[in-house]
């Protein structure tokens, strides 16, 4: 055995262990009617779902280097959440807009570790207007609109596609590891989860690599799985009902290398019907 991999494998891994400020929630409660029912379905129930299902997913490997000096975040002070950060390994500061748009909900990554740049505080947004939280037929929805900006907040993002950390190499990856383009799609990953699964799911092994979306604002833009492939998988570009989460997520995640997925890897992973061994063509 090589000497990096013997090393490897002595590396710390940790549940992965998910803080949470919801502190700019708690207006919820008295600006809007059955404002405590609305807060309690979404702080009480949605968001420890979504932070369930995660922790039930992944696990962490250490964070090398925090730096806990002042950053600001949409306009949030990480250092107040310095104790917080040291009893979890991934904190998020959830907020809330009530504006007349078309989105759900966004997030983005507040903090990030000094050497890998694995993000380690995320922030979420999430617009009031546009989640139906007073009808329980629509948790479900709310919980994937959740599940999807947080895996933003973990490193989804097309800013962070240069900024795959090479675990045995203890450097970032080539692009040209991490990518390919094709005549169709500017960004196709090709890392090896990912590679697997779309191979595997459309039963094409001559693909090159799985396509992110080329539409939209640049917010968008490289940040979400191509919907004319992915269809209905959860972190396809926009929120609609019935989203699956799939085992090209998780291979996404685990591919960035910095988190493992907790065996049996498949465990938490939905079955996607959209394209399903369609062959070649689609892609
Ligand atoms: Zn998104």
């Amino acid at each position: 055995m090589l000497l990096k991999q013997c090393l490897a494998q002595f590396e710390q891994i940790y549940p992965l262990k998910i803080s949470v400020d919801v502190a700019r929630l708690f207006p919820i409660k008295s600006k809007y009617k059955d404002g405590e029912i609305l807060y309690d379905r979404l702080v009480l129930g949605i968001i420890p779902a979504v932070l369930k299902h995660l922790e039930d997913t992944f696990e962490s490997y250490d964070v090398e280097q925090i730096q806990l000096n002042e950053t600001p975040c949409e306009n949030l002070n990480i250092t107040n959440y310095a104790n917080k950060l040291l009893k979890s390994n991934f904190h998020i500061v959830f907020n809330y807009e009530d504006v007349d748009a078309g989105y759900t909900a966004y997030a983005g990554v507040c903090k990030a570790d000094a050497v890998t740049q694995r993000p380690v505080a995320a922030f979420v947004y999430i617009n009031i207007r546009n989640n139906v939280l007073d009808d329980r037929a629509f948790t479900e929805q709310v919980f994937t609109t959740l599940l999807h900006e947080i895996h933003h907040g973990l490193g989804f993002l097309s800013s962070y596609i240069p900024l795959f950390w090479d675990r045995d190499a203890k450097q970032h990856k080539a692009l040209n590891q991490v990518y390919t383009s094709s005549p169709s799609y500017k960004v196709r990953i090709k890392t090896p989860g990912v590679l697997k699964w779309i191979r595997d799911h459309y039963n094409c092994q001559s693909t090159s690599g799985a396509p992110l979306e080329n539409m939209g604002k640049q917010g968008s833009q490289n940040s979400h799985f191509e919907a004319t492939v992915f269809g209905n998988e959860v972190m396809n570009p926009s929120a609609f009902y019935n989203l699956q989460y799939t085992g090209a997520t998780i291979a996404y995640m685990e591919d960035m290398g910095y988190f493992r997925v907790l065996e049996p890897k498949d465990k938490m992973a939905e079955i996607l019907h959209w394209g399903y061994k369609k062959g070649c063509g689609p892609l």
